[in-house]
């Protein structure tokens, strides 16, 4: 893991994000969840793949295989990447 990379709810907060907006391009939808929310549920510590994992527990291709896999991914909107201050 490289330094300074956003690796938990917690680190996204740190960095001044409300919100973190999660999509599957398989499933074709979008959701925005508040990180205050996610933060009393699951605690500051969540990993940031535990929590696509979280989210996308319910999505029908999430046992599928190969091409047909669920493809749920940070959306643009969310900077996990280091931002230039
Ligand atoms: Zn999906």
């Amino acid at each position: 893991m490289p330094s300074g990379g956003a690796r938990t709810v917690g680190d996204l907060v740190e960095r001044g994000h409300e919100r973190v907006l999660i999509g599957c391009d398989k499933c074709d939808r979008t959701g925005s969840y508040g990180l205050g929310g996610l933060i009393v549920r699951y605690g500051l510590d969540l990993r940031l793949p535990a929590l696509l994992a979280l989210v996308s527990a319910d999505c029908p291709r999430r046992a599928g295989q190969g091409l047909d896999r669920c493809g749920v991914v940070y959306r643009k909107g969310t900077s996990l990447a280091n931002r230039p201050k």
